[in-house]
Parts: structure tokens; sequence; C-alpha cells
């Protein structure tokens, strides 16, 4: 099982990845908490990246790919793997499909989480409260979401011309969506 996670901030990539990642036994891959791992120990790439992840922009493009081609390189992932948080531009999409390629790995699925933005910005307040996260806050939200509508969106139509692309109900509860998603996953061809 080979998984792409995608929606908008706050539709639940990372509770539902987390989930499969448990039910399947794969590993589950979120630039995201690499990127603020990096930022909690100061490493250096932690410095290169801090001001993009605070002001809720996109990491360039080829930091981003340099980590995942790192990641991907591992051996835990020959049994399957969920990416959660990438791609988010058709550049990285491409790049992602040259690593495959070289791996041997195709992609199984893309999930898309649909979520209206009023839910997905419920959702970040609650996590805000629960979690801290400090690219929570209401400024660095609307950033986020901005770079999704401009950069991520086009990643969509990507994967929907290649046919990986399955659409599901993210605005449902955690329990319902997770059964979307197997019930979706079986249905694709492996
Ligand atoms: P996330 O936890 O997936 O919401 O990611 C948190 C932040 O990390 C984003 O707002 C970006 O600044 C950065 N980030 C994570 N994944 C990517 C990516 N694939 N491309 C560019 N920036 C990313």
């Amino acid at each position: 099982m080979r998984i792409i996670l995608f929606g908008p901030p706050g539709a639940g990539k990372g509770t539902q990845a987390k989930r499969l990642s448990e039910r399947y036994n794969i590993p589950h891959i979120s630039t995201g908490d690499i990127f603020r791992e990096h930022l909690r120990k100061k490493t250096e790439l932690g410095r290169k990246i801090e001001e993009y992840v605070k002001s809720g922009k996109l990491v360039p493009d080829e930091i981003v790919i340099e980590i995942v081609k790192e990641r991907l390189s591992r051996d835990d992932v020959k049994r399957g793997f969920i990416l959660d948080g990438f791609p988010r531009t058709v550049r990285q999409a491409e790049a992602l499909d040259e690593i495959l390629a070289k791996l041997n790995m195709p992609l199984t699925a893309v999930i898309e989480l649909k979520v209206p933005e009023e839910e997905a910005i419920k959702r970040i307040l609650i996590r805000a409260r629960l979690e801290g996260r400090f690219d929570d806050k209401l400024c660095t939200m609307k950033r986020r979401f901005k770079e999704y509508e401009e950069k991520s969106k086009p990643v969509l139509d990507y994967y929907r011309r290649k046919g990986l692309l399955v659409e599901i109900d993210g605005a449902k509860s955690i329990e319902e969506v997770f059964e979307s998603i197997i019930k979706a996953l079986e249905g694709v061809k492996r």
C-alpha cells in the first residue's frame, strides 16, 4: 500500500495517516512532522526552514524533495508508506514520480480529504488549544490556506489525470472517514 493523503490544513490528514499506518503496518511519513522535529532540535535544516514553517509558507521544493528522497530510500518503506503533507506542489509531485519510478514502487492511490474551509478552520482552532502548534495562529492559518489554494490544488488535477485520485468526504467523524478510506482502498487494484 503506497498512499498519499491530500487535503487542506485541518482536513484530518495526520489523524487518518496515523490510523492507516497502524492498520496496514506501514510507516507514516509527514514532512510537517519532520520539519517540526528539526525546529525542535534546532538543526541546520531547522534554521533554514524556520521562517517558512512559522509564517505558514511552503518550504522551497528542493529542500522538501531532498528530505523525502532520503526518507524513501530507507528499508522500512519497502512494505509501503503513507505520505502526509507531501507532495504539495506539482513540482514535488513530478519529483516523487521520478523517485518512485527508480525504486520501482508505483503509487496505490492519492486520497483527497474533502473538507469545507469553515470546518477545517474549526478543527485547526481546536488543535491549537489541544496541541499548541505554533503555526495554528489565525494569520499563519490564512497563509496556509492561501498556499493550499494557489500551489497545492493543482496537484489534484495532476493525479486525477493519472487515474489515482480518490475523493473522500472528510467532514464526517474520524471513524466514518477512516472506514470510507479503507473501503475505497479495498476497491483499488494493487
Ligand atoms: P503540515 O504539518 O503538513 O501542515 O506542515 C506544516 C508546515 O511545514 C507547512 O505549513 C509548510 O511550511 C511546511 N511543509 C510541510 N510539508 C511541506 C511540503 N510538502 N512542501 C512545502 N512545505 C511543507
